[in-house]
């Protein structure tokens, strides 16, 4: 799930584990994830049994799952993928981390599986870096999106962001990382751009991994680069990090969760699983900040997203910016996509035009 890997890849590492990442998220791994997965499922779930058997045909003795509460499907992945890892006869060490259970008891049993590592001085040292790594990774992102929609040369601005995501993944030690992350911004920044190029600002919400997985969302945020579109991600690691694993007590912000509730009313009033009450607040919220369109991914089939995107056709009578919908599955052709994203640019150019003229849209 987009650059996730290094987080875990640093938190395994610095406790002593030895780790194997996958190759890249490719055609291969979606067709074999295809071929072992019930044929309705969703997208994502594809896409990591198809890392699971690529990492273990490099090599991998155990590999690690979240089992997370939630109301859809998500609940289910982890047995299933160990029925399949099963059926297909690796003989690997299957290791659930059950959120149900409790979410640090939980962590701490999980890497003293992998690692062995039961100090929890270290434990504490790794988890706070790999924290801060999703921080920073989140930021990094961010200001990728700012450059590349300014870029004079197609594509500088991600050679200098894939630097940066090396030097944050070798970071072991808070200063390492520190500096790694300064470098990284300071790489980035040298890109040559147009500052006053006039770009729209467009927000990416819906389940989470299409919007973080640049294979799953068939890179989209570079293809709205291309066309002068700076993107945010209302949904980011650092965001389910802070709902999800800290406590209350150690934040100080609300959390999107939070903001969720706030911002879905009066349309949703309860969370129906996957990432949808986050999904209709982000739309109201991007609305309720005036930028000039928001973008909603999901994966065929996903039920929670099914019933957000029914929900914005009434938000857009309630006058809701332009609001582009992507269902996305293994099927989906680039050639439809990219017009659908051109078509979208567009229609948010005229309407941002026909607002400064001071004529009604
Ligand atoms: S949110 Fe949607 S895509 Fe994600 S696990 Fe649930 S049903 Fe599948």
């Amino acid at each position: 799930m987009g650059t996730i890997y290094i987080v875990i890849a640093s938190l395994i590492r610095s406790l002593g584990g030895e780790v194997i990442i996958p190759p890249r998220t490719s055609k291969k791994t979606l067709s074999l994830g295809t071929q072992y997965s019930p044929e309705a499922i969703c997208l994502p779930y594809k896409l990591l049994l198809g890392n699971y058997i690529e990492a273990i045909e490099h090599g991998a003795e155990a590999v690690i799952m979240i089992n997370s509460p939630g109301i859809c499907r998500l609940g289910e992945y982890s047995t299933s993928i160990r029925n399949a890892l099963d059926d297909l006869g690796y003989k690997i060490k299957y290791i659930d981390l059950d959120l149900y259970k409790g979410k640090f008891a939980e962590m701490m049993r999980c890497l003293k599986t992998v690692t062995g590592n039961t100090n929890l001085i270290t434990v504490a040292g790794a988890l706070n870096i790999a924290f801060n790594k999703i921080f920073i990774l989140d930021n990094l992102d961010n200001v990728l999106s700012y450059y590349r929609a300014r870029e004079l040369e197609f594509g500088a601005a991600e050679r200098a962001y894939n630097k940066a995501l090396k030097w944050i993944d070798e970071a072991s030690t808070k200063k390492e990382l520190k500096e790694a992350n300064l470098l990284a911004l300071q790489e980035i920044k040298k890109t040559p751009i147009d500052p006053n190029k006039e770009v729209l600002k467009v927000d990416l919400t819906g389940e989470i991994f299409m919007v973080l997985d640049s294979f799953s969302n068939q890179n989209l945020e570079r293809e709205l680069g291309k066309l002068g579109v700076e993107t945010k991600r209302s949904m980011s690691l650092g965001g389910w990090l802070k709902t999800a694993i800290i406590p209350k007590f150690m934040r100080k912000e609300e959390t999107h969760i939070e903001r969720a509730f706030k911002f879905a009313k009066p349309y949703l009033l309860r969370d129906i699983g996957g990432d949808a009450i986050e999904s209709v607040s982000d739309v109201a919220y991007a609305t309720s900040r005036g930028i000039d369109g928001i973008i909603h991914i999901s994966p065929f089939t996903c039920m929670p997203e099914i019933m957000s995107q029914n929900i914005f056709p009434r938000m857009r009578q309630d006058g809701a910016i332009p609001i582009l919908p992507l269902v996305l599955d293994e099927q989906t052709g680039t050639a439809g996509f990219v017009t659908r994203l051109e078509a979208f640019v567009d229609l948010m150019r005229r309407k941002k035009m026909q607002v400064a003229a001071g004529m009604a849209y």
